[in-house]
This record gives structure tokens, sequence and C-alpha cells, in this order.
């Protein structure tokens, strides 16, 4: 297809994020959106069909999902030539996050089409941001794969990672993800896993690996419901690492400075314990 540049006639595509459990969440300038559009392109037609409903809006729907999006990218360009304005919404949440819709607004956009964002709610930031786990670097993965392997391999990478990382997780495989995340990191990592946000039984569970699993066991409904699974990796540091600092900088203060100023100066330079500086020194004391 040759590049297209739009026009004031040419239509517009919407990405219209919907409420992930909380039908208020719906903005007024989504609402707005879906009313004023000439169609909606939505993940599953039925499903949007009830929220529509719900909100007296007038159903025009086609469905956009990951089998028809190639052919659905021609479609939509056309109407969009045509001067129609295009929404596109997923079943819950910002489309393109871990739903439908990717190949089409990359299309369009390399097309020159007008594709513009209508922002609403998603799960990830719905989950970090209340969370209580760090939010200036974070890092999201989607989905885990299906397979017990498959996961632990990608858990894995997570250790060269800084900041806070997060996945979707759902109901039927929550207990065997955070099982393998024993696996992976013990309990050397903190998680929140953040469920059923926005809906009546929203839960935050806060703690490491063995304290998730044992709730599981005790409470099986914590496993009920959508998940947004959030890893806070600060591997510990080592102590045998630490030791050997301290006894470096020690061996050079003890030759000029009593233990007391020895070990008060290596705390100041190692942000390690005075006391556990005062220990070593007398140790090496000779
Ligand atoms: N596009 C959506 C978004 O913006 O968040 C995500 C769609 S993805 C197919 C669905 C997954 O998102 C669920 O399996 C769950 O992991 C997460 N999710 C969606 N709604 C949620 C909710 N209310 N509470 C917790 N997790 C939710």
């Amino acid at each position: 297809m040759l590049p297209h540049s739009s026009t004031d006639v040419s239509g517009t595509l919407y990405i219209v994020a919907t409420p992930i459990g909380n039908l208020d969440d719906l903005s007024k300038r989504a609402k707005e959106t879906l009313e004023k559009a000439s169609y909606i392109a939505a993940e599953d037609t039925r499903h949007t069909k009830k929220l529509l409903n719900f909100f007296n809006v007038e159903a025009r729907l086609f469905s956009l999902h990951d089998h028809n999006e190639k052919d659905r990218a021609q479609y939509i360009a056309k109407l969009l030539d045509d001067g129609e304005d295009v929404a596109l919404v997923s079943d819950a949440g910002t489309p393109l996050i871990s739903d439908p819709g990717y190949h089409v607004v990359s299309h369009l956009r390399d097309l020159g089409y007008k594709v513009s964002p209508i922002p609403g709610p998603s799960a990830i930031i719905t989950a970090l941001c209340a969370s209580g786990l760090p939010t200036d670097k974070f890092f999201f993965q989607g989905f885990l794969p299906a397979k017990s392997k498959s996961r632990k391999d990608v858990m894995q990478t997570w250790k060269q990672q800084t900041g806070t990382t997060i996945f979707y997780e759902s109901t039927h495989r929550i207990n065997d993800s955070i099982a393998d995340l024993m696996a992976v990191f013990e309990d050397d990592v903190e998680l929140v896993l953040a469920r059923e946000l926005t809906k009546t039984f929203e839960t935050f569970l806060k703690g490491k690996p063995s304290y998730i699993l044992q709730r599981f066991e005790e409470d099986s409904n914590q496993m009920r419901g959508e998940f947004v699974v959030m890893v806070d990796y600060r591997p510990q540091e080592d102590e045998s690492d630490n030791d050997q600092e301290a006894r470096r900088i020690l061996e050079i203060l003890l030759t000029e400075l009593p233990v007391k100023q020895a070990s008060q100066l290596a705390a100041k330079i190692t942000g390690l314990k005075k006391n556990f500086l005062y220990q070593i020194a007398l140790d090496m004391k000779p």
C-alpha cells in the first residue's frame, strides 16, 4: 500500500481505554468517542455490546482480534479514507496492552493515518501505583509462557534487571507461577499480587513467595480472579564481600589508629555498622 498522508477529510482511529472492572471508570471522553465514531472495532463484539448497552451507546461493531488483524488494518484504512472515524476497544483496559491492535496501529501510523489515544484504565498502572513497590523504573513482561520450564527461563532473566518487574496472570496459573518464582528466587524477592482491581474483591497481597503460597493454601479465594503480579528483586549483598572489604580497610587504618577510631572511620567509609567493624577490628588486632 502506498504511504497515505491524512487530510482533513480522513477519519481518525481512536484507541479507547475501557474499564477493567468498575464501569464508572469509563471516561466522559471515551463515552463521547464511542458515541461519535462511525464504527467500533472490538476484540469480542458480544462483550463490547454489553458495555455499549449499559451506556446506551448504539453499537456499530466489527471484530478485531489476533487472527484477523491484517485484514482489518486494510478495512480500517478504507473507512478512514472515506472520512469515517473508527474506535478500537478491547475487552477491558487499554487496547494493545496484552490485547489486540498492535498490527493495526503500527500499520496505519506507518501509512500516515491519524491515530489518537483516549486514555483510561490499564491493569498494570492501576496495580503499580497502589503497590508500594518502586515506581520510578519498571519492566512489563505481559503474560508469561504456559510451560513451567519456559516461565522459569524468563524469570531467570529478571535477575539482571533493576526496578519492579510486572506480569499478568490468570486464576488458572497463579499458584504455578508463584511456585516458579519461589524456585528461581527462593525468598529473595518481595511480591505484590493485585487481584480483582476496581472490583468488589480487590485485594493487594504482599510478601515473599513462601508467604504467598502459604496464603493460597490457607484460603483458596486468594487464587481467584484476575492478577497483576509485581516482583521486587533486591539481591542480598554478599556478606563475605563486605567482610573482605572491611578487613582490607581496617588493616590500613589499624596501622595508624586504635581499634575504636579505626572502626568509626571504617564505618564512615564503608557504610557498614560500627559495632560490626569494631568486632572485626578487635579480632584483627594482634
Ligand atoms: N488491556 C488490559 C489492560 O490494559 O490492562 C489487559 C488485558 S489482558 C488480556 C488481561 C489481564 O490483565 C488479566 O489476565 C489480568 O492479568 C490483568 N487484569 C485485567 N483486569 C484486571 C483487574 N481488574 N485486576 C487485576 N488484573 C487485571
